[in-house]
């Protein structure tokens, strides 16, 4: 027996047991069934195989330019298309049930250089570049993490001197999602008063090279590379005027946060009703799986932590429209929503049995491709020591005292 993607799509009904779409207005309902439409009939067809190849679907850029996607909580000024939060949320969710690596193509696009650039960028910048990345025309990238500063973005130690009426950026980033065919990336560097500040670098400066990372095992439909910043020229107003520390970022880590945990939700929910359907189909002992118990009690788990997600994700995305989701809020999401795909995908799998490990089936891709979400936009134990900040007042992230700006530089020390 063999239940292809499509065959599990149409066969079953959109997983929502509790009726949560009562809570959806028709626009947001719209926004979301527009993107699955897309899903269904440009992205899954071919998703698996991409996965399988480590090839990024470059064909789809302009199908994923035309929905609206990216940046789609900006305004139509830079071309985006003003959505609110929540239907952005419900857009990404579906987006990650076709592929969670092409999720995280939008999160670094989107979520990262998208809303640098708009929350830290000059008029010219946000005009020059957000209606083509908008459009998948351009292609953005946001590089933060280096080689040997992931959990603590402040330790960083690229270099942007001030030179012949700009700055010469000197440094190595790692793990950066896009960057091998970016149009522009966002750099974090740290300039001569010890500050971290943001740059735009666009990508055929002669000093920005990359490197794909190889034999990557999570998110192999999407590239990361390694960078290297030799000596690379930018001209003065290349800076990001808003970016003028290391908490400069924290606002864009914030809002990209957000979408991961409706990529969450998404992945959570294509793992659940590929068992579902292939429990209702698979028989043993003479009946389907799907009536045993044992069987049953992983699908109610399963479904049960997703209508919690639900709940949460548009709570949350309301919260976000109204202007009062604070930092440790989306932490707790993030956390939440992504955890719960990681152990719903891991249930799915079993229900699967043999077959679960087999690519054909896409859960063992998306429990894949979560071990890198799991990581990426602060670990899960980051985001728990952000939470448990906010409830205790106890700071548990290192155990050395804060250091003195005025001595080493680090005007902040904060966890990304
Ligand atoms: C698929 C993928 C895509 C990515 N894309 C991008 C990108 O586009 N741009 C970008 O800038 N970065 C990107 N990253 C990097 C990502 O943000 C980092 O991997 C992440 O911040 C963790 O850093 P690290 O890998 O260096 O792990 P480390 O910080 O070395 O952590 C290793 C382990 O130690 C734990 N740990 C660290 N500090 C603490 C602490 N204080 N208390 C308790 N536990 C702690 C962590 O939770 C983790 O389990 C990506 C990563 C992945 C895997």
């Amino acid at each position: 027996m063999k239940i292809t993607p499509g065959r599990v799509r149409s066969g079953v009904r959109q997983t929502d047991f509790i009726n949560a779409d009562r809570l959806l207005s028709e626009e947001e309902m719209g926004v979301r069934d527009a993107v699955r439409e897309f899903v269904d009939r440009e992205l899954i067809p071919s998703a698996a195989d991409h996965w399988d190849r480590a090839e990024f679907p470059f064909d789809l850029l302009p199908g994923l330019g035309g929905l609206g996607i990216m940046g789609g909580v900006f305004s139509p000024e830079y071309g985006c298309a003003g959505w609110n939060n929540v239907a952005y949320g419900l857009a990404i969710a579906e987006l990650a049930r076709g592929s969670g690596s092409l999720a995280t193509f939008l999160h670094v696009q989107s979520g990262l250089a998208m809303t640098a650039i708009h929350e830290l960028g000059s008029e010219e910048q946000k005009q020059r570049w957000l209606p083509g990345m908008a459009r998948c025309e351009k292609i953005g990238c946001f590089g933060l993490t280096e080689p040997e500063a992931g959990s603590d973005p402040g330790s960083l130690t690229t270099t942007a001197v001030e030179r012949d009426g700009g700055y010469v950026l000197d440094g190595e980033k790692k793990w950066i999602g896009n960057a091998s065919f970016a149009d522009v990336a966002v750099i974090w560097a740290r300039t001569e008063d010890g500050k971290i500040s943001g740059f735009v670098v666009e990508g055929d400066n002669p000093g920005f090279h990359t490197d794909v990372l190889p034999r990557k095992a999570s998110q192999r439909a999407v590239w990361q590379t390694h960078i290297r910043l030799e000596g690379c020229h930018v001209p003065e107003d290349a800076r990001l005027p808003g970016a003028t520390s290391l908490g400069s970022t924290l606002a864009v880590l914030t809002h990209s946060r957000y979408g991961v945990g409706w990529d969450g939700l998404g992945q959570a929910a294509d793992c659940y009703e590929t068992a579902l359907a292939y429990a209702g189909e698979r028989e043993q002992f003479g009946q389907p799986i799907a009536a045993f118990q044992l069987v049953q009690q992983k699908l109610v788990d399963m479904v049960n932590e997703i209508s919690l997600a639900q709940l949460l994700s548009v709570h949350v995305g309301r919260l976000k429209d109204d202007g009062l989701l604070d930092a440790p809020t989306v932490s707790m999401f993030k956390m939440n929503n992504v955890a719960k795909a990681r152990r719903i995908a891991a249930l799915a799998r079993e229900v699967l049995g043999g077959n679960g490990v087999l690519l054909d089936y896409r859960v063992m891709e998306h429990m894949a491709d979560i071990e890198g979400v799991y990581t990426y936009e602060g670990t899960n134990d980051v985001n728990t020591l952000i939470v448990g900040q906010a409830i205790t007042g106890h700071r548990a992230f290192s155990a050395r005292p804060p250091k003195d700006a005025s001595r080493d530089g680090r005007a902040e020390e904060k966890p990304r």
